[in-house]
């Protein structure tokens, strides 16, 4: 017979001596007493004490005083174990569930509460218990809600400084576009995905894509800037083509294109200076109307150019003769006038006489052509006129004089004719 089946036979003994009915509970505990006492190892009640020896000391007292001695009772034992093990995990669950996310400061009441269910995880089962867990639960919510809105506040608030600063960007130069992307740039690599708070990540978006449309829209803006900056050099530069345009225009209102002789309007204005020099200081002076002979027939033989030479010769002839005191004007197309300052009246004389001879004895010249050219005058001395109106109009008519007497020639209101 082995040990084993000695060992077996005993305990049946054993048992039948006990009186005790040989269930295998009942079997296997007398087993392991007479495999002890016999000093036989046996694996399986081995491992019994091995389990044992992993219980906590509060766990081995309470085999101790209720007398475990079988598997049974220690698997109960041990599944109580792990019983108490998940409700404290549980328990822990529903603290942190209850503890608002981001602000982490606990009120007294759901600190004691948490102590509470920490010292008796089993609290969790109760009805009353799990009410006041929903309450905590609420209010959890609650305060999240509380503060995620004050800090979509203070994004708010950081939303309005950044319009500032674009508004100031914007109004500032050119680089405001450049601003801008660095703004967006700051934005999108602002790392928020680990907050958790998909609203935050929500608005971040919406900031980077408003920072994006106020980009494109800056560079609109500095597309139609510089277009209005090139619009504004194009109006600078015509309005400095109209200001010498119309530097041009005054010149011509005074001097005429053509002869290089004053103006009709430039006689008028310089005409009145020398009256009231006559009038103050008696300066004396004539006024002589010229008008160039069958000036028309001049332009029909050699044409419009030939004629504007014969005018340009003309001034000049009367521009050498005249003195820089005087006035020499072109008062119409083929008609000129000038005013002669004298103090003796041959010195008039003298003047017409040479403008005469020099007219009379040259040709003028037109593109290797000579041309005969001459002309009448009417002369008048300011002195013989009470006004200078009165002096005008009979120069003009001496003119007209001169011209119906055969032309050539030049008339003198004392009947004088050169
Ligand atoms: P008269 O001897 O009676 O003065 O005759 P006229 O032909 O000189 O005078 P009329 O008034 O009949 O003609 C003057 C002409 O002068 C007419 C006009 O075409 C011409 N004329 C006026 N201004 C200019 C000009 O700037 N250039 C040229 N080439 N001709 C001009
Ligand atoms: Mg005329
Ligand atoms: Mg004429």
């Amino acid at each position: 017979m082995t040990n084993i089946e000695k060992i077996a036979t005993k305990t049946l003994e054993v048992l039948k001596e006990k009186n005790i009915q040989p269930t295998p509970n009942e079997y296997h505990k007398e087993f392991c007493n007479v495999a002890t006492e016999q000093n036989e190892k046996v694996d399986d009640c081995n491992l019994f004490k091995e389990l044992v020896s992993k219980l906590t000391p509060q766990e081995q007292d309470e085999l101790n005083a209720n007398n475990i001695k079988t598997f049974e009772e220690l698997i109960g034992l041990l599944l109580k174990r792990v019983h108490i093990q998940n409700v404290s995990t549980l328990a822990s669950i529903i603290k942190q569930a209850l503890s608002p996310s981001i602000n982490i400061h606990l009120d007294e009441q759901l600190t004691n509460f948490s102590i509470k269910i920490g010292d008796s995880p089993e609290l969790i089962f109760e009805e009353d218990i799990q009410k006041e867990m929903q309450k905590f639960l609420e209010k959890r919510f609650e305060t999240d809600q509380n503060l995620l809105k004050e800090k979509t506040a203070d994004i708010a608030k950081l939303v309005t400084l950044m319009g500032k600063h674009l508004k100031d960007a914007i109004n500032s130069n050119q680089n405001s576009s450049s601003n801008v992307t660095n703004i967006k740039d700051e934005l999108t690599s602002f790392d928020l995905d680990d907050s958790n708070i998909a609203e935050l990540v929500a608005l971040q978006n919406k900031l980077i894509s408003a920072a994006s449309n106020i980009e494109t829209e800056m560079n609109e803006v500095n597309k139609k800037l510089s277009n209005g900056e090139n619009h504004v050099k194009d109006l600078e530069s015509k309005v400095q083509i109209l200001e010498s345009e119309l530097e041009k225009a005054k010149k011509e209102a005074v001097i005429d294109h053509l002869t290089g002789l004053l103006t009709r309007r430039a006689y008028d204005t310089e005409i009145k200076i020398i009256d009231k020099n006559f009038e103050r200081e008696n300066i004396q002076y004539a006024i002589v109307f010229f008008d160039l002979d069958h000036f028309k027939s001049i332009n029909d033989t050699y044409g419009h150019e030939g004629g504007d030479t014969v005018l340009k010769t003309f001034s000049k002839i009367l521009k050498s003769q005249t003195r820089e005191n005087d006035i020499l004007a072109r008062y119409g197309g083929e008609e000129f006038v000038a005013t002669v300052e004298y103090k003796l009246r041959r010195e008039i004389l003298q003047y017409l006489k040479r403008i005469k001879a020099i007219v009379n004895e040259n040709s003028f010249n037109f593109k290797n052509q000579k041309i005969k050219v001459t002309f009448s005058a009417g002369v008048v001395l300011r002195n013989d006129h009470k006004s200078y109106d009165d002096a005008l109009q009979k120069a003009d008519i001496l003119l007209y004089q001169a011209k119906n007497d055969g032309r050539n020639r030049i008339v003198l209101e004392d009947g004088t004719v050169i």
